[in-house]
This record gives structure tokens, sequence and C-alpha cells, in this order.
């Protein structure tokens, strides 16, 4: 059975760092995000590729157990490319290009399969699909949000509509200040709180993630990663482990949700060692339960 949705993107990216480059690589927030929770649960993708995406990447997401019967081949154009390059502080990417392709057109449609989940990652897509997604799942337990400032500019109103039908929302920092035009992340933090969702998560890049809920508030810590390569894709990974996490789980408790940010921010420290998917690849429960217990004693004093 379908317990956990992602809908997004899948991509070929091509990635500039300080330490290298890729062309046409694998990558997308879908593809990102229900690798990472395939450590936790069994995700299936909702998505759109062209005729250009290599089978190969396919096979590797089905190898993990993710099911890829939502994923539409569409014949008539190519597969989203996103071009960026980041330079010393790898907290922000910076956008060369964008082709939207058959993405551009993209309706998500959910197998009757996937209907009956439970818990939903809505990646980040126009809050209209999200919306539209977000109708066709019957009874879910917990709804997870992501966006861009791209939208925040866009469609602000159809955002806030999203955000209001969702449990937990997941923001960048300069997103939350940017979304409710204040400097204090408190006060953002609040403001969705009134809109509905019951957590606001705000990342704040390699310096680690907040958690805002009803009178409560946890904070979880960067981990001192010495070998960042590439952090394309963390935010994705942040998220598709943190929801597989408590999907695994099959629980809503404010408690899991602390555990499944700091395995959110295990998975995310990993893929940043490497380009495009190659160090989640590589990884194993082991090299996660490790680096978890390593963020538990940060946490200590
Ligand atoms: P992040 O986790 O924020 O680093 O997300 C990186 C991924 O998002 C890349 O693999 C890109 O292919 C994908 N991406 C970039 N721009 C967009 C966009 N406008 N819509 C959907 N996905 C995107």
């Amino acid at each position: 059975m379908i317990n956990l949705v992602v809908v997004g993107s899948l991509a070929l990216d091509t990635v500039k760092t300080p330490f290298g480059r890729v062309k046409d690589a694998l990558g997308g927030a879908a593809t990102y995000a229900s690798y990472s929770a395939s450590f936790f649960s069994k995700p299936a993708i909702v998505g759109v590729v062209g005729k250009d995406f290599p089978q190969q990447h396919l096979r590797l997401l089905e190898q993990r157990g993710v099911s890829v019967e939502g994923i539409k081949v569409d014949g008539k154009g190519k597969t989203f490319r996103w071009q960026g390059y980041y330079e010393y502080d790898m907290n922000e990417a910076k956008t060369v290009k964008t082709e939207l392709g058959v993405f551009a057109d993209f309706k998500p449609q959910l197998p009757e399969s996937y209907k009956d989940a439970e818990y939903v990652f809505l990646a980040n897509i126009d809050p209209e699909l999200q919306l539209n997604v977000l109708q066709q799942v019957k009874k879910p337990k917990l709804t997870l949000l992501d966006t861009m400032n791209y939208w925040i500019n866009n469609k602000r109103q159809k955002l806030l509509e999203v955000i209001k039908s969702v449990d937990v929302l997941l923001l960048n920092d300069g997103e939350a200040r940017q979304l409710f035009e204040t400097p204090s992340l408190v006060k953002a933090a609040a403001a969705v709180l009134k809109l509905g969702p019951k957590f606001i998560i705000i990342k704040k890049g390699e310096h680690g993630a907040l958690l805002f809920g009803d009178g409560s508030h946890f904070s979880a810590p960067g981990y001192p990663l010495e070998n960042i390569k590439d952090p394309t894709g963390c935010g994705d990974s942040f998220a598709g482990a943190l929801i597989g996490y408590l999907a695994g789980k099959g629980s809503t408790e404010e408690k899991e949700l602390r555990k499944a940010i700091i395995y959110g921010s295990v998975v995310a420290s990993f893929n940043a060692e490497d380009f495009s998917l190659e160090r989640l690849k590589r990884l194993t429960a082991a090299d996660i339960e490790k680096r978890y217990r390593e963020f538990e004693r940060i946490r200590e004093f």
C-alpha cells in the first residue's frame, strides 16, 4: 500500500560549485525527496518527464522501492532542466536558466492506489497544482508543504490558500521573512500558525532548522560538515527524510516530528557531500544512524 506521496519536479540539472560541475545530472525536488524518504518508508512519486529522461534514473528509484507509476512520460516535450551555480556561500543557489519543457503543462494526476496515502509532501510547484493534489487525496494524516520565492512573488494569494490547508509548512528563513514582511522569524512563525498549519519548520541552510508549534519551539543544529561539494537538493532531501520517517512510524506527534527533523538534517548533510544523488546512492542505514547519534551529542548540554 502506498502511504507516502511526493509531488514535484523530476529534473536534469546542470550545476557548478567551487568544487566541480555536472551536466544534465539527475535532480528535481521529487527525486531528492522520494529517494531520501525511501530510507524510512515506501514513497510514491507524482511527476512528469520527457522521452529524453534516461530509463536508468527511473530504475534507480524503483530499486529503492519508490513507486514510479505516478510519473508520466510525456512524449511531446523535454524533461524539466535547471541550471545553477553556487559561490563560496553555498546557502544560496543562483539560477542561470530554467527550461520547463513538459513541466509547463504538468497536471498532477494521482493513480487510484495513491489516493489513500496518509502522508503527502507537496514539493515546490505552482500552488494551484498543490491545491489540486490535496483535493485528490482522500484522508491525509499529515501534509507537508514546500515552496519558493517565485511563488511568493507571483502567486501569493493562492500560496496562502494552500498554506491554510496543510499541517506543516516548510520555508527557509528568507522566504519566511519575505512572505510575512517581518525581519522576525518568531513573528513569521506566529503568522503561519494563525493561518492554520499545526507546525512551521524554518530552514536555515547549513545552520540548522527551527520548529514552531502552538506554544512549543525546537531548534535543530546544523551539522559541522567538512566536505561540501554540492548543496543542490538539500532542502528536498531534508523534507523527504523528515516525512519518510514520520510515515514509517505512522506518527504525527511532535515528539516524533522533532526526531524527523534530525533525520532530515542527517540525510541533507550527506546529500551535500557529492553532486546529484551520488552520495545518497552510497548511503546506508548504518551511516544514517551513526550521524543521528552525532547530532544527539552535538545537542547535549
Ligand atoms: P533544493 O532542495 O532547493 O536545492 O532543490 C533543488 C532542486 O529543485 C533541483 O534539483 C532542481 O531541479 C529543482 N528546481 C529548481 N527550480 C525549480 C522550479 N522552479 N520548480 C521545481 N523544481 C525546481
